[in-house]
């Protein structure tokens, strides 16, 4: 009885599958702002911390490539979806996210993407950081953006923007024409990716520090443009940083710490 099989089978399938798509669904709820979306599953507090917080970074992250939050990037329909959602796994799954990730930027997409977690990680660390990368890819470019600057560039967004990271007390430390050509997702060495990400960002907080946005966002897009980065320093810093010595030299009196007595 081949016909009977057939519709005991297609009886089954529609009684488990909307069991099946509720376990599985996530009930969205908007709360928008001028620059974000931020899509929740209920909690209206976190939303709105979340898009007040999004909506402040927005305009130190602008500024510190020389852009203000009047240019008109990111509203209306080019607004960026913040996902939080309900839990660790369900961010996981949608995102095809590995167990440890805490979250995920998505510039084609232009969505950030997390889950609701207690404590301030999301909202002081990973919210700057991945807004970093996506205003970076969006207002100055990807193409040839290397990894030591956008590493560098989020993490001195999520740090308190005051003083130059300093680097390990170990002394270690990469030549800065190493640190500009290393791609460091080849890096199975913990210890060398460590001290990547916190050189990248004293580097970058030192550029920021000492010449302004303008200048930075202008050493950005020339080597968007396809410049050495000999040709970003003297077009971007050409009176206090004309080369990669005089960075090299004045860095690291800058980070270097007078030692201990
Ligand atoms: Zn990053």
């Amino acid at each position: 009885m081949p016909h009977r099989n057939i519709l005991l089978v297609l009886a089954g399938m529609t009684v488990l599958a909307p069991l099946l798509r509720a376990a599985e669904e996530v009930v969205w709820q908007k709360t928008a702002s001028t620059h974000f979306i931020v899509m929740h599953t209920g909690d209206e507090t976190l939303a709105k911390a979340v898009s007040e917080r999004a909506e402040s970074y927005y305009s130190t992250i602008a500024a510190d490539l020389g852009y203000t939050r009047y240019q008109n990037f990111w509203l209306w329909d080019k607004r960026v979806k913040i996902m939080i959602y309900p839990t660790a796994a369900a961010f996981a799954t949608a995102c095809n996210a590995p167990s440890w990730a805490a979250g995920r930027a998505n510039a084609k997409k232009h969505e950030i993407a997390s889950y609701k977690q207690s404590g301030e990680g999301f909202l002081s660390a990973l919210l700057p950081h991945e807004m970093s990368h996506l205003i970076l890819a969006d207002f100055i470019g990807e193409e040839n953006i290397p990894l030591w600057l956008t590493e560098g560039f989020a993490q001195w967004e999520e740090s308190d923007r005051k003083s130059i990271p300093a680097m390990p007390s170990s002394g270690q430390r990469f030549s800065l024409k190493d640190l500009m050509t290393m791609d460091i997702r080849r890096e199975a060495d913990r210890t060398r990716v460590g001290l990547f990400y916190a050189q990248s960002a004293s580097v970058v907080g030192f550029l920021i520090k000492t010449c302004g946005g303008e200048s930075f966002g202008k050493f950005c897009r020339t080597l968007r443009d396809g410049k050495p980065v000999e040709t970003a320093l003297a077009t971007a810093f050409p009176r206090d940083i004309p080369s990669l010595e005089t960075l090299e030299q004045k860095w690291l009196k800058a980070v270097t710490l007078p030692p201990k007595k």
